[in-house]
């Protein structure tokens, strides 16, 4: 980061943004049973950002919110067309890291526009090896062709993890043939607790369907060993390494909130800004984008003061919030 850049406030508990998702866009070609209700794919937001608002949000923030690291994602953010233009430009930001989150549907003919634009690495949401459990949790898309990016990625020499969500009821029997299928390609596969969001925050599917670290555990003990290993600070993983090779990561919402470290800040696809994935509140930064770019950065150090302001100070209690919509 250069000099120039501010660092942007810090709060009461010495937490301060330095880490942006965006939400490129809300639409998605899923519709995870854990993320929207009944198969309805919510339909597209038509007051999205365009690609240059985007744009300009994105350097206002790294410019003058102390943003180092960013995060790529919706809804699925392959899906918009806004993703071509942008991706190359956002790389050329001079951040510390830049990383995309897909779930690998559209993924496998943009691996060259990705490497070439310089990204080392990618998240991958993949939730069952199983193709009928599969059209059931995803509700759209296709395995093969999810399995097929992976590979490509890997050929094109990408950092990938794998995101999955436990369903106690949708992929139980998956936790150790997810982990023994990453582990066989150098893949990190990281279990990602279920969150009370959206239609789940007070549901009784919650209860029925969450599983927690405690019991993924339990079930990768019974097939093999490992011990914990050191994670960074802000890091929302809890990791452990395998005796027979390869390390995992479990994302403990539920059981270890991170609460206390967390350093996120994100950018919906409509243009507002939210401290914490938990809390609705949220501040509308599209103003900000029509103001020339020095009386924006004098007015952006009070927006984010305000933003920071909804994060929690110990535990993730959940929200209304549809996590597409806010970025995943
Ligand atoms: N479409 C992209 C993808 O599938 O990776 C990016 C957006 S998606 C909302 C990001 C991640 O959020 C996915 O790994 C998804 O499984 C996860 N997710 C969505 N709803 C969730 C919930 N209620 N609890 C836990 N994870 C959730």
């Amino acid at each position: 980061m250069t000099d120039s850049r501010s660092p942007g406030p810090v709060d009461r508990f010495g937490r301060r943004f330095r880490n942006l998702r965006v939400s490129l866009t809300a639409a998605c070609n899923y519709a995870c049973t854990y993320c929207v209700p009944d198969g309805k794919r919510l339909l597209r937001a038509d007051r999205e950002l365009d690609a240059d608002q985007m744009l300009r949000a994105i350097e206002l923030l790294v410019e003058g919110g102390g943003i180092e690291r960013l995060r790529l994602t919706g809804g699925e953010p392959l899906v918009t067309p806004k993703f071509a233009y942008l991706f190359p430009r956002i790389m050329s930001l001079g951040l510390e890291d830049v990383s995309l989150t897909t779930n690998g549907q559209l993924l496998g003919p943009k691996v060259p526009l990705l490497v070439s634009s310089g990204l080392k690495r990618i998240n991958i949401s993949l939730d069952t090896l199983n193709p009928t459990a599969f059209r059931k949790l995803a509700r759209g898309g296709d395995l093969r062709t999810v399995l097929a990016a992976i590979d490509r990625c890997l050929e094109a020499g990408l950092k990938v993890k794998l995101n999955m969500v436990p369903v106690r009821t949708g992929n139980r029997d998956q936790i150790v043939p997810m982990l023994r299928y990453a582990q066989q390609r150098g893949i990190e596969l990281r279990y990602i607790e279920l969150m009370r969001m959206g239609h789940l925050s007070h549901s009784a599917a919650f209860d029925r369907d969450f599983l927690g670290m405690e019991e993924i555990l339990e079930l990768i003990g019974d097939e093999t060993s490992f011990e914990r290993t050191d994670a960074p600070f802000d890091s929302t993983a809890r990791r452990f390494a395998l005796a027979d090779g390869g390390v995992f990561g479990i994302i403990p919402n539920e059981s270890e909130p991170f609460c206390s470290a967390c350093t996120r800040l994100r950018l919906s696809s409509e243009g507002m800004l939210y401290g914490c994935l938990s809390s609705s509140a949220h501040q509308a930064f599209r103003p900000l984008l029509e103001l020339p770019k020095d009386e924006a950065l004098a007015r952006l150090p009070a927006l984010l003061e305000d933003t920071l302001k909804a994060k929690q100070p110990v535990a993730f209690t959940g929200g209304a919030m549809v996590m597409k919509f806010i970025g995943g």
